[in-house]
């Protein structure tokens, strides 16, 4: 390895910052004490701050020795609504939240990089570093780009960070295409007509048509979309009935799809729309799908999955990088910068055995170990992909 010997001299200092976050986490756009703790750290750097994107969003910009492109460097700020487990001395101090997905890490990888870029403005450009709110569920990724943060940062590309427990602490996997799923939800309400459990010929039982649904909407996978492309229909809660011999009046299914392309997910749409209207027409029920789309899938370009292979390989070594692993089917709110500007998304594997916590595990807490790789990566990158001349 070779890591930024400032940085690891930071480790210490890093690790408390990283612990302070642990210790005061915050959710979808209520990041306020994190997003102060940042901006605060910024400005002691001496690195410009933009304050208040989709609320609690933080921007520092840093331009380096010589003139050159922009690039956004991007960072999550929030925590879960979930109870820690953990005992240790920096475990939640937030009734029922908790930074169980590592982005109190992510914050403190990009803070140390700044800091260190600061002080080392070897490159030819400018470097945006992004602390989002909202990365879980809410999209606050989404939010900022609707809210026009290419015109404030007109960056020419997009570059993001995951902490990895299944992989190895100190490895990356860097993927060209796509990375992890698009991620949309639906709800399917049947309303046929109630009656005596005895007697069915005189209602219309939602339930046997919601159990016809549930099988056909498999058939959408195995039969509509390519066998080489990758698809989940995920029908997740079935909610009918209240007794043993009454036929209940409605059903109501809802569940969850995934996709790594945009045909795919329409085929998914529009499939899943005709099987719900033809199974509630042959049983002469009323239905309705109401699909939510949510994020899209996280998709690398190749040229930019090179330059962060390259910048990973320069600071772990060739053999730590991986390239070849299979995306997820998580999804990722990075996609909303990834559609607007070419980039990448990389793994850091943050692994310290096999059967570790994983992500969103009630016992999950970052791996401090791994902050000065993160951040030697977040230096080396600006290095590769804003050289001077
Ligand atoms: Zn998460
Ligand atoms: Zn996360």
């Amino acid at each position: 390895m070779a890591l930024i010997e400032d940085i690891c001299e930071w480790q210490t200092e890093l690790q408390g910052w990283r612990q302070h976050i642990h210790a005061h986490p915050e959710t979808a756009f209520e990041e306020v004490h994190t997003a102060a703790f940042v901006a605060e750290k910024l400005t002691s750097f001496g690195i410009d701050v933009h304050t208040g994107l989709a609320t609690t969003g933080v921007v520092g910009t840093l331009t380096g020795a010589e003139a050159g492109p922009e690039i956004v460097l991007r960072a999550d700020l929030d925590a879960l609504n979930m109870t820690e487990l953990n005992d240790i001395a920096h475990r939640s101090t937030h009734t029922g939240k908790m930074h169980a997905c590592g982005h109190d890490g992510h914050t403190v990888m990009l803070l140390g990089a700044a800091k260190y870029l600061a002080h080392n403005r070897d490159f030819a450009g400018t470097v945006h570093f992004v602390f989002q709110p909202a990365e879980e569920n809410e999209g606050g990724g989404r939010v900022m780009i609707e809210e026009g943060f290419f015109d404030q940062f007109p960056a020419a590309q997009v570059y993001g960070m995951h902490n990895w427990p299944a992989l190895p602490a100190g490895e990356f996997a860097v993927h060209s295409g796509p990375v992890m799923a698009s991620a949309d939800r639906f709800i399917i309400k049947l309303s046929g007509r109630g009656g005596h459990g005895a007697m069915p010929h005189q209602s219309r039982d939602p339930i046997v048509a919601a159990a016809q649904i549930v099988t056909a909407l498999q058939t959408v996978v195995s039969r509509n979309v390519a066998p080489v492309d990758s698809a989940v229909i995920s029908v997740t809660r079935i909610q009918a009935g209240e007794t043993f011999n009454v036929i209940p009046e409605t059903a109501e299914l809802w569940g969850t799809t995934r996709s790594f392309s945009e045909g795919v997910r329409a085929t998914i749409m529009d499939r899943m729309n005709q099987v719900v209207k033809g199974i509630g027409d042959a049983f002469s029920l009323d239905v309705s799908l109401d699909y939510r789309p949510g994020y899209p899938a996280t998709i690398n370009t190749a040229s930019e999955a090179n330059l962060a292979a390259t910048a990973a390989a320069e600071i772990v070594g060739t053999n730590r990088v991986h390239r070849g692993l299979p995306p997820t089917m998580g999804a990722e709110d990075f996609s909303y910068f990834l559609q607007e500007r070419p980039g990448c998304y990389v793994w850091l594997g943050s692994g310290t055995s096999d059967d570790c916590p994983g992500l969103h595990h009630p016992y999950f807490d970052f791996n401090d170990a791994v902050l000065p790789v993160g951040a030697s990566y977040w230096v080396q990158l600006v290095r590769t992909c804003l050289p001077i001349a």
